[in-house]
């Protein structure tokens, strides 16, 4: 193990330096100098977002490999550039790390950094390091591009419009709670050896989320443009209501319709929580929740990663989840008690 004293920042700087690749053509400069240098081609907007993740806010580093860490921080941003329809270009990374922390340890946190880079085709071109008296923490920016005009907001769902959602929900947070569960067995008994074996699907869908990059191609390539998109980080419930503020309409989701991974579903019931619930106000998921026009139902309704859970309606009706029964339930941000 190597202190990171002995190393220092900018011994630390250039390990990180030494194996990154740089594949985008837009990227003229990388790490190294005092800014890097882009060059986006003509005709292409550019979207930028940020998210900060905190120890003890947002991870917990008792259950949370340094190396998902990584992963997830850039995969979480390229969500965001996702949820606008464009594609990652570049992301800068910034961290302040705490003394306790070794060389080795901050190579893990960036080999998932770099994984992420790999799986989504992003270049790392630069970024900050510092110390840290308090936790860990790591801010990734992303920038993407988009044909100008292409780039989908939160604003442009109309009534009728089908409300579509990626792959299934409510895994991410039945992670957490298997994790949090096997956190408080371990501190009563540090001798005991946590029980994950049985969970891959849901500490999967915690530990190392996927930004949907495949889906955003798949709908290029059925000439799909949705008229308005949002990533799902908060839960659905509070995402939909997101759209529909944004949009000024109403909507209406039918619980039959919501999608649920059967590992999913066991674990709700093994932990007794109500998987609706755990769909609409779970989240961490990282889905894409977006609308299309009506005209677009036949390209997407046999859609292995996409299912329609309902649609838009106007203003005045609110945005409602409809039961098995029939009955119509306001969406709540969170706190859904109704089941
Ligand atoms: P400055 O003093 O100008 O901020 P730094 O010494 O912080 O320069 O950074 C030197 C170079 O290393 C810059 O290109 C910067 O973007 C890059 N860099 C610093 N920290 C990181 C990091 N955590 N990840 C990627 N690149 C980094
Ligand atoms: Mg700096």
């Amino acid at each position: 193990m190597t202190s990171l004293d002995k190393l220092g920042e900018f011994g630390l700087i250039g390990r990180i330096q030494q194996t990154v690749e740089l594949t985008q053509p837009s990227t003229i400069l990388g790490i190294g100098d005092d800014a890097a240098i882009l060059a986006p081609p003509a005709g292409q907007e550019l979207v930028i977002s940020t998210d900060l993740l905190v120890e003890g806010i947002h991870f917990d580093l008792t259950f949370c490999p340094l190396k998902h860490l990584g992963y997830k921080a850039v995969a979480v941003n390229v969500s965001d550039i996702a949820a606008m329809n464009a594609l990652p270009t570049q992301i800068v990374v910034a961290v302040s790390i705490p003394p306790r922390f070794t060389v080795e340890a901050v190579e893990e946190l960036f080999e998932g950094v770099k994984l992420a880079c790999e799986a989504y085709n992003v270049d790392l071109v630069g970024g900050d390091t510092t110390g840290s008296r308090a936790g860990l923490t790591i801010s990734v920016t992303a920038l993407g591009q988009v044909t100008a005009g292409q780039a989908v907001r939160r604003s442009g769902a109309g009534p009728n419009d089908l409300l579509c959602v990626t792959g299934d929900l409510g895994g991410a947070y039945l992670g957490l709670q298997v994790l949090e569960r096997e956190k408080q067995v371990w501190q009563a008994d540090p001798e005991s050896q946590p029980e994950l074996s049985k969970y891959p699907y849901v500490l999967q869908r915690q530990l190392r989320p996927e930004a949907r990059m495949d889906v955003i191609h798949e709908l290029r390539e059925l000439g799909v443009v949705p008229t308005s998109m949002i990533d799902v980080s908060d839960g659905l419930a509070s995402e939909v209501l997101h759209l529909c503020q944004a949009s000024g309409t109403g909507a209406r989701i039918f619980t039959e319709n919501l999608p649920i991974a059967n590992p999913t579903l066991e674990v709700a019931n093994e932990f007794n929580l109500d998987p609706i619930m755990c769909m609409l106000n779970g989240g961490e998921d990282y889905e894409l929740l977006f609308t299309v026009p009506l005209a677009d139902h036949a390209k997407l309704k046999n859609h292995p990663d996409i299912t329609i859970i309902g649609h838009m309606v106007e203003k005045n009706e609110g945005a409602n989840l409809i039961t098995k029964a029939g009955q119509p339930v306001p969406l709540r941000a969170q706190g859904f008690s109704h089941f």
